[in-house]
């Protein structure tokens, strides 16, 4: 099975992506006038969908829930003073290029602007990637920092998302880590493995489990919808390399804010040995506003999902919010903070 699948096969994905609205649509056989396009959302924050992706949508469906996440919908366009170009604060913990130290003993490295598909609720759209760092030199003052402060253990790859970087340069970058004392685990946050799972090839399985470090991989499902059999196949071949696969989901309205589609969710996680992690509020991110919902229907819901799910299918519904110490548990007596 691995053996079918060559290096060059999720670059090749990654070419063949649909960039555009329309085309979108017309794949899907849907009327972009249904939904309806906002053209300034698509010209701020271009369409990407690997045909992967876009292969396990309903076709003829305009409210698709994989669709809704990833097609830029006129509520884009909604002003309003809430929604904001920086709502988590990330561009005041930036410790070295790239590198975003914000919580105690652990660090987030942007690896990589780049994703394997736009999902337009996130608080990428306005981060300024372009001047993320990309290969090995650029990495080094992050490197240096990590290696200059041993209260750091952990060292998270984000981006964008990490894996849309080629393997000889996250081997080697995994390799410097590996040397330094102090950092015990290793953990990736990625959306990739989902959207194109034939990017957990060999290669990367090899330095994966290379790696002298604790390994964590945390995905981003939203809907059941997303996991097929190649996705769950992927996570398999992660699981081979001694790594722990989590997930975490962001809850969006008319995606997935009711309760049994994020039941079936967690339950299908749990099914494929994926362990349910966070439940975040959305960012409140200019152009997003459309995908809110409460965080008292998130409650509601996380009440009644604790009744019908074990323990460790439920996952911590949690928000951002620039200044605290770590993710803050969404609870009644923190509803007067929040929307
Ligand atoms: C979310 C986040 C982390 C990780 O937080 P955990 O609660 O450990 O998952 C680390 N650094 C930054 C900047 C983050 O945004
Ligand atoms: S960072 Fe994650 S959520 Fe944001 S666009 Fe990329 S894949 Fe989607």
């Amino acid at each position: 099975m691995i053996g079918s699948l060559d290096s060059t096969t999720w670059q090749k994905a990654m070419k063949a992506a649909i960039r555009d609205s329309l085309q979108l649509c017309q794949a899907l056989g849907i009327d972009p006038n249904e939904l309806p396009i906002s053209v300034n959302g698509e010209r701020q924050f271009p369409v990407f969908v690997p045909l992967e992706f876009l292969a396990r949508m309903k076709h003829g469906d305009p409210f698709d829930p994989l669709l809704l996440q990833v097609i830029p919908r006129l509520g884009e366009d909604i002003a309003s003073p809430d929604f904001t170009s920086d709502p988590v604060g990330d561009c005041n913990v930036e410790m070295a290029p790239g590198l975003l130290h914000k919580y105690e003993g652990r660090v987030l490295l942007i690896v990589s602007g780049a994703c394997a598909v736009h999902c337009r609720y996130c608080f990428r759209r306005h981060y300024p990637y372009s001047t993320a760092p990309k290969s090995i030199e650029h990495w080094l003052p992050a490197l240096r920092y990590v290696r200059n402060d041993p209260s750091i253990h952990e060292i998270i790859l984000s981006g964008g998302d990490p894996l849309t970087v080629a393997d000889p340069q996250l081997s080697n970058l995994v390799e410097l880590l590996d040397e330094i004392p102090h950092l015990t685990r290793l953990r990736i946050h990625t959306r990739v493995p989902v959207v194109i799972p034939q990017r957990v090839d060999t290669n990367l399985c090899n330095w994966l489990a290379g790696s002298r470090l604790a390994k964590w991989v945390v995905l981003h499902i939203n809907h059941a919808h997303e996991i097929d059999s190649a996705v769950v196949e992927a996570i398999h071949r992660l699981k081979a390399t001694g790594t722990m696969v989590l997930n975490q989901s962001v809850l969006l309205r008319d995606v997935n804010d009711d309760l049994e589609t994020l039941q079936e969710l967690c339950e299908r996680l749990v099914d494929i040995g994926v362990m349910p992690y966070y439940l975040h509020q959305l960012d409140r991110v200019a152009g997003a506003s459309h995908f809110e919902a409460l965080p008292s229907l998130g409650l509601t819901l996380m009440e009644e999902l604790a009744k019908r799910l074990p323990g460790y299918a439920v996952p911590k519904y949690v928000a951002e919010i620039a200044g605290e110490p770590n993710k803050t548990p969404v609870a009644v007596s923190a509803l007067s903070h929040l929307p």
